[in-house]
């Protein structure tokens, strides 16, 4: 067997075609683009190039975006004292704030002061509290580009075993709220699991975010399954690959994700959707959170 590779730049072009649409049309009948406001704090420089890639993103559909650039050392007050401005800024939709910020920032007081409306990573409390409610604002951008990513392919989650190996509050946590909104049995697991692979054996849907290179072994993975590879690591060599032996995996998955070019390009490109989304919805021409059905996650279609 080998699997499929779902090719998550394809799927995100064809995703950002129709979200350049979208932006003429508000363009045409606003006299607006959107607008994306990114805070950036410290020079750790996968954050750097993370947000480059972001704005980049953001400048071929259409999207403006600005940067607002902090020190290091920048008192947390002022970081959201910023986020404030930006609140009430209307040609700002959506705030982005680049994770991780520095110790002494809490990542939990800064997340909480952008607007819900304007909240396009999805990280907001209530936008996570939500994700469980099913009144979701902005499904958080890295789950969202999975969910995305399988309903391409149409691959089936409802009654599906899904398990996923990474517990954080942007990825994992997120994920398998999503699936089980969609009706699938959902095992999550962290670094203190025992034998991982009584879990990751039984999954259909195996979806691993643990930043931890060659951690899923083929005798780990069932036969047929879809193999999600979230992790992004770089090699000492400079080489860039994901938590999963690819080469390995692929001979025994039905589809599988790679890493680069599988869910990366999706997690940016959801971001260019839910931006355009709070535009939108700004500008009265879709309707507000509160009125979309529960199961309304991945919509709507970009
Ligand atoms: P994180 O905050 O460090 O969380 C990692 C999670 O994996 C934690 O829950 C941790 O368990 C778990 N874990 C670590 N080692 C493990 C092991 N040996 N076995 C099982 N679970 C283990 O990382 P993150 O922000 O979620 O990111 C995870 C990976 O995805 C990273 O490589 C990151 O670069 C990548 N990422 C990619 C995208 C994308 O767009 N493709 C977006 C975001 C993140 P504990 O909870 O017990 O510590």
């Amino acid at each position: 067997m080998s699997a499929i590779v779902l090719d998550g730049k394809a799927i995100g072009r064809e995703i950002r075609e129709a979200a350049r649409a979208r932006v003429a049309d508000l363009e045409r009948r606003t006299g607006r683009a959107p607008g994306l406001a990114v805070v950036l704090v410290g020079r750790n420089p996968a954050s750097r190039l993370y947000v480059s890639n972001k704005m980049k993103a953001c400048s071929e559909v259409g999207i403006r975006a600005q940067l607002h650039e902090f020190d290091a050392s920048v008192a947390e007050a002022a970081v959201i004292r910023r986020v404030e401005e930006l609140n009430a800024d209307p040609s700002v939709n959506g705030i982005l704030v680049q994770l991780p910020l520095p110790a002494h920032v809490d990542i939990r007081a800064v997340l909480r002061t952008v607007a819900l409306e304007k909240d396009v990573d999805g990280f907001h409390l209530y936008n996570v509290g939500g994700l469980a409610l099913g009144e979701t604002v902005f499904p958080p951008c890295t789950p969202y580009g999975v969910m995305k990513i399988l309903e391409h392919a149409g691959i089936e989650i409802e009654g599906k075993n899904v398990t996923i190996v990474g517990a954080s509050n942007i990825v994992g946590k997120p994920m398998a709220l999503m699936m089980m909104r969609r009706e699938a049995t959902v095992a999550v697991c962290h670094a203190k699991t025992r034998d991982l692979a009584q879990y990751t054996i039984l999954a259909d849907i195996l979806i691993v975010a643990a930043g931890v290179p060659n951690l899923i072994l083929p005798q780990m993975v069932r036969t047929g399954a879809v193999v999600i590879d979230v992790g992004i690591n770089r090699l000492a060599d400079g080489r860039l690959v994901g938590d999963v032996d690819f080469e390995g995996v692929r001979r025994k998955a039905s589809y599988i994700t790679p890493v680069p070019g599988g869910v990366g390009p999706m997690t940016v490109t959801m971001l260019l959707v839910n931006t355009i989304s709070a535009a939108e919805r700004a500008a009265g021409l879709a309707p507000a959170p509160a009125a979309q059905p529960a199961e309304d996650e991945t919509e709507p279609a970009a």
